[in-house]
């Protein structure tokens, strides 16, 4: 992780007592080199309900990614951001959306993805002598806990292998015409067959649609969680990803990953407002919580958190670091072992460059920590 060794920079960064998130520009543009090498995947998609940072969005830009929006709202930061952004760079993909995105995406002429039925039964018309793609649901999904698993029955994501020969009828009837194919089967996937299953599920349906041209196996990819724990095997997901060419050379292959590309570029900055021991168990407040960062309560997600102005002292104590908002779930971290804390140290919670500020809210209405780029 690339703050380990910038300790002293990001505590100037601090230095004005005020909380940030910091965004590692170098730590993007290493993660999008390493899919780009991939030589294998034709064209790459940036999930940007990861992070919508207008600076992130276009350094993004700039190093030849395109985007995955699942809103109106995403499309219409994306194009104030970016002003003159080529829209075939942009792929929709609305989930249980009302009509009028739909009709949004065709008058934008967005490369939209249908992931129901429903929207072919119900609004054909929109779509005849349309292009589209659809979202398959490969029966099973994956991912680091069950929230965020976006297949198989129990998941609302995706038309059923079974269901696709309606889509074919559907496609006959109101000359629609189905270019290309999708699947998302989770978040921070470890298991690699996950995507060769997929594969395999998608090329067997290809196999049945002549007008096929594109395959989009999703995001996914994890990054590191804890310091200690293994990285990613990413040069066997880039030997599976390849093999899985060889078997459909005739098709376009697309990857839409958000977590991968800015998880780990992002690093916040908060400092400590207060501690508290109770009988042996010590609480160490900071100036943000779940408000900032919603994973821990809502995933049990772990994010390594250090204290960075003591980061050269011995871990002594195992305390909770909670934040400042009015609810029990409000714990960032459980059970870390940490230096003696005090007011004002600057604490370090990593891998908060996706789904952390995008995810945010303003419960208990407490202000923001500015974001900046490094
Ligand atoms: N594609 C779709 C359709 C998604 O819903 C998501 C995340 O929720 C992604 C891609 C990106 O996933 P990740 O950030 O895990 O790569």
């Amino acid at each position: 992780m690339w703050w380990t060794s910038k300790h002293e920079d990001l505590i100037e960064i601090t230095a004005d007592g005020c909380d940030k998130i910091v965004y590692n520009k170098q730590s993007i543009i290493d993660s999008i080199k390493k899919l780009k090498q991939i030589s294998s995947i034709d064209r790459l998609f940036y999930a940007m309900k990861a992070n919508y940072n207008p600076s992130i969005l276009n350094l993004i830009y700039e190093n030849g990614v395109g985007f995955e929006c699942v809103s109106p709202g995403e499309v219409r930061h994306l194009i104030k951001s970016i002003p003159n952004i080529d829209l075939n760079r942009i792929i929709f993909t609305p989930n249980f959306a009302p009509k009028t995105d739909y009709i949004f995406a065709i008058e934008n002429n967005l490369n939209l993805t249908i992931d129901n039925l429903f929207p072919f039964e119900e609004w054909p018309n929109l779509f005849i002598d349309r292009d589209v793609s659809i979202r398959v649901d490969p029966g099973i999904g994956a991912g680091h806990h069950e929230h965020v698993v976006t297949g198989g029955n129990f998941s609302k994501f995706g038309i059923p292998v079974n269901d696709i020969v309606k889509v074919s009828e559907y496609s006959k009837k109101y000359n629609i015409n189905i270019k290309g194919l999708h699947s998302h089967n989770g978040s921070g996937i470890k298991d690699i067959s996950s995507w060769t299953n997929t594969a395999n599920i998608l090329l067997e349906i290809a196999n049945k649609f002549p007008s096929i041209k594109t395959i989009n196996l999703g995001g996914g990819i994890p990054i590191k969680e804890k310091l200690s724990e293994d990285d990613f095997d990413f040069n066997k997901f880039q030997d599976s990803l390849n093999k899985i060419k060889n078997d459909f050379l005739e098709y376009e292959l697309w990857l839409e990953p958000g977590r991968y590309i800015v998880g780990e570029s992002g690093v916040i900055l908060s400092h400590v407002t207060q501690t508290k021991k109770k009988e042996n168990y010590f609480y160490i407040g900071l100036g943000v919580g779940m408000n900032l960062l919603i994973r821990p309560p809502l995933y049990d997600a772990y994010h390594e958190i250090i204290n960075l102005t003591k980061y050269k002292e011995k871990n002594e104590i195992i305390a909770s670091i909670v934040g400042p908002i009015c609810e029990s779930g409000d714990k960032l971290g459980k059970d870390r072992y940490l230096p003696h804390t005090n007011e004002g140290d600057v604490m370090l919670i990593a891998n908060a460059g996706a789904y952390v500020r995008s995810m945010s809210s303003n419960y208990n209405l407490r202000d923001m920590p500015k974001e900046l780029l490094f």
